[in-house]
């Protein structure tokens, strides 16, 4: 078995827009492996959704190469992309849209199994969507509710369960509990640990809060603007943030351990647009570090010494 699930290399995703090339994600590379939580953290609009969409073939990458499971599925058609589809997962962050709303949750989960053709007698489906619904803590009578007719996080549990129908062996994950109270994020967060041991899967888990990344991940990818900036074992990262965008997203995160010193730099200014986006560095009009350098050359994602990955002059 492969232990690198996901390979991604060079990969663009660049758009055409009134304004100009909007280069939403630019030569981006990163693996995930089998088993572990992979979080991706970067402020809302730094091409995140974007990455994860094209990783997915949801979008047509514009360039680069996406490697699953040792197969190149970059430029795969949808025929041939269907078997790679049924192995991986989508949650999405908003459990109110992206629920149609006139299906049943009977629907809405036994449509997977039709369309990869997993189960077609209606007992078979309704052996399975029972099932399912026991696992995330719902019970077999809200099969035949309508989203409207249940609350935030049962409807993510429904988002969560229709994901997993196909037994994918990685859930992408985007801001899955972003749009739930704070009392029913905890509840799915648990739930979706208890859901990965149990059924040994890999994440790919994407936010714009730190915190939340720093919780649940193995390894953070911190992205800005595009481009990925710091890969690393995440305690490895908070307790030393290398790049200055990295430091700066974690000046609001308390230090549990009083010995542990991180001067912590505060983000300052406007993410600046990625049509047009500022030459050089991306990072140069907001870092208090920049020098000539920074303004003229980009700097590429180097390996450290603790295996961490930075894309930084002040370490090249
Ligand atoms: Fe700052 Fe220069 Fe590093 Fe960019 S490359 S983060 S501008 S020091």
């Amino acid at each position: 078995m492969n232990k690198e699930l996901i390979k991604v290399e060079m990969l663009r995703k660049y758009y055409h827009s009134s304004k100009g090339l909007l280069k939403a994600v630019d030569s981006v590379s990163f693996k995930i492996y089998r088993g572990e939580t992979f979080g991706l953290v970067g402020e809302s609009g730094c091409g995140k959704s974007t990455l994860i969409r094209t990783v997915l073939r949801l979008l047509k990458p514009s360039d680069g190469k996406i490697v699953f499971d040792g197969i190149d599925i970059t430029h795969l058609h949808e025929k041939e992309l269907k078997s790679f589809r049924k192995r991986m997962g989508i949650v999405f962050q908003d459990p109110h849209s992206s629920l149609n709303p006139r299906m049943t949750v009977f629907d809405i989960l036994s449509r997977p199994l039709k369309i990869h053709k997993l189960a077609k007698k209606h007992d078979e489906l309704m052996l399975k969507i029972v099932e399912i619904l026991k696992l995330m803590g719902l019970q077999a009578e809200h099969m035949i509710r309508f989203p409207h007719e249940l609350s935030g996080g049962q409807k993510q549990r429904v988002a969560i369960a229709r994901a997993l129908m196909v037994e994918p062996e990685i859930l992408f994950l985007d801001e899955p509990t972003s749009a739930l109270d704070v009392s029913v994020q905890a509840k799915i967060l648990k739930l979706l640990d208890s859901v990965k041991k149990q059924k040994n899967l890999t994440y790919f888990y994407i936010s714009h809060d730190i915190n939340l990344i720093r919780v649940v991940s193995d390894r953070i990818a911190v992205m800005y603007l595009g481009k990925i900036v710091e890969i690393g074992d995440k305690e490895t990262i908070f307790h030393k943030p290398l790049h200055p965008y990295t430091n700066g997203l974690f000046k609001s995160v308390p230090v549990p351990d009083p010995d542990v010193k991180i001067d912590k730099v505060p983000l300052e200014g406007e993410v600046p647009s990625p049509v047009n986006p500022p030459e050089g560095c991306r990072f140069h009009p907001r870092c208090e570090f920049a020098k000539d350098i920074c303004i003229k050359e980009e700097p590429v994602l180097k390996e450290m010494e603790d295996g961490r990955m930075v894309a930084c002059h002040l370490y090249q």
